[in-house]
């Protein structure tokens, strides 16, 4: 599989006949965590709301499955976190990283103050169809799967909704606001003109799983981690399986191709040889997915009718897995910012400004630590010829608790709580 989800743009054909048309007050177009948990939170609050996903189903393979404690905070003042619990899923409280000269462990979740001290993880499609299935108990909500956006309705440069493709043809979807949820890729975002500022972070990953063994468990936390010669090797604990990511410097993905999957194997068991029977799993490239790092930040995530949220506006790197948590931000942001002007009939370019503002620093802020953490930390990793060692000193300010907490908080909250505005 791939990590793309870009719907190809076709050329425009002679015949576009709408065989369908309806009108709401939001279009939202991409069922991905964003999309999915603005739709329910303006259907509980009387928005009318149509939700288009490209896919028949929201199965996704390792495009993560992490909901960070401030998700479970949100999903608790909605009133649906003990029912998530009820889902199979596994708690996260940090890695312990292997490194020449001993673990450590840079994160550690119990020691917050929350509910939910823990990241829990629970299959995207799973958690995408428990909140799809809640919002379809709102009349007003409406789901349009294998709907493949690829048009917006535009009159005098107000976005007035979107057209899409259908399995029998092509619908259209009138609307007061239209929302971009539609990912990295966004077709909303190219339709609309924005252009994102990329930066290239030094990495590109490898996820793969391998089996739970009877001997495992290998670490408390729900994670283990090691340094390579050059490789970060990362597992996560998945009940019955490790969902492995193997970090490499940018670039290099076809020499890992061409050297094979023994060679990966070899290179798995070189970081962890606790993993030795477990990489003997390893047999085709084919159980190998590519993610191609990247980060980006539109400059503006709205025009008139029109906002852009989550990946499609701002792509994060997989540092510290935040992009599911941003996504989910900005949602409840903009629920919090724009149902008033919906219910009202009116949304103005102030409002979709105001949601960019509260989310544009929280987003530039991480991207920035991110950034800071890539150059300095990672890449110094992947440069080595070495097994690394973690330096003495990074172990001592670790245990002052003011900094020993920071990247917990930052992992778990972002930089700033948010929270959902009931009424
Ligand atoms: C391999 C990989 C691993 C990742 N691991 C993690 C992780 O562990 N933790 C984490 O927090 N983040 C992770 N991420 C990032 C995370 O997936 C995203 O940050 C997050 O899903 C963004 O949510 P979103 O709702 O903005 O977009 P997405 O989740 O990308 O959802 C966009 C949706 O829009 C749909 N769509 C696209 N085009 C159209 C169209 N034309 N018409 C209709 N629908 C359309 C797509 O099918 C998709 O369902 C990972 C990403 C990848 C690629």
């Amino acid at each position: 599989m791939t990590n793309s989800d870009a719907a190809v743009l076709p050329m425009p054909t002679a015949g576009e006949d709408i065989i369908e048309a309806h009108e709401s007050s939001c279009c939202i177009v991409g069922g991905g965590p964003g999309g999915v948990v603005l739709a329910l939170l303006l259907a509980r609050r009387g928005v009318g709301v149509t939700l288009l996903e490209v896919h028949n189903d929201f199965d996704r393979e390792f495009r993560g499955d992490t909901l960070h404690p401030s998700v479970l905070e949100i999903m608790d003042e909605i009133g649906l976190a003990e029912r998530l619990h009820k889902l199979r899923h596994v708690k996260l409280y940090g890695p312990t990283i292997r490194a020449a000269n001993g673990p450590f462990r840079p994160v550690d979740l119990r020691r917050l103050r929350t509910r939910f001290p823990y990241i829990m993880l629970v299959p995207q499609a799973k958690f995408l169809e428990f909140l799809t299935e809640e919002a379809g108990k709102y009349r007003n909500f409406r789901l349009e799967m294998r709907a493949n956006v690829q048009r917006l309705v535009e009159e005098d440069g107000v976005v007035r909704g979107v057209r899409f493709q259908g399995t029998d043809g092509w619908h259209e979807v009138r609307a007061l606001l239209t929302v971009g949820a539609d990912g990295r890729f966004s077709v909303v975002r190219h339709l609309a003109g924005f252009e994102p500022i990329k930066t290239s972070p030094p990495m590109d990953v490898l996820w793969f799983r391998l089996p739970r063994l009877p001997e495992d468990p290998m670490d408390s936390g729900g994670a283990f981690g090691g340094l390579g010669r050059g490789r970060i090797l990362i597992a996560l604990d998945r009940d019955d399986y490790w969902q492995a990511g193997y970090v490499f410097p940018k670039g290099h993905y076809q020499e890992l191709r061409v050297a094979g999957v023994e060679a990966l194997r070899r290179a798995i068991v070189e970081i962890e040889p606790r993993l030795a029977k477990h990489a003997e799993y390893l047999t085709d490239w084919h159980q190998l997915s590519l993610l191609s790092v990247e980060s980006s930040r539109c400059p503006r995530w709205y025009k008139r009718g029109l906002l852009l949220i989550g990946d499609a506006a701002h792509v994060m790197s997989p540092v510290g897995g935040v992009g599911i948590n941003y996504a989910i931000q900005d949602a409840v942001v903009a629920a919090n910012v724009l149902t008033g002007p919906l219910k009202a009939g009116r949304v103005q370019p102030s409002d979709l400004a105001e949601v960019q503002r509260r989310r544009e620093w929280p987003t530039r802020t991480i991207q920035a630590i991110q950034s800071f953490l890539q150059k300095r930390v990672i890449a110094n990793v992947l440069r080595s010829q070495e097994t690394i060692r973690v330096p003495r000193y990074v172990r001592l300010l670790f245990r002052i608790p003011l900094l020993r907490d920071l990247p917990a908080r930052l992992i778990a909250f972002g930089v700033r709580r948010v929270h959902v505005q009931s009424g």
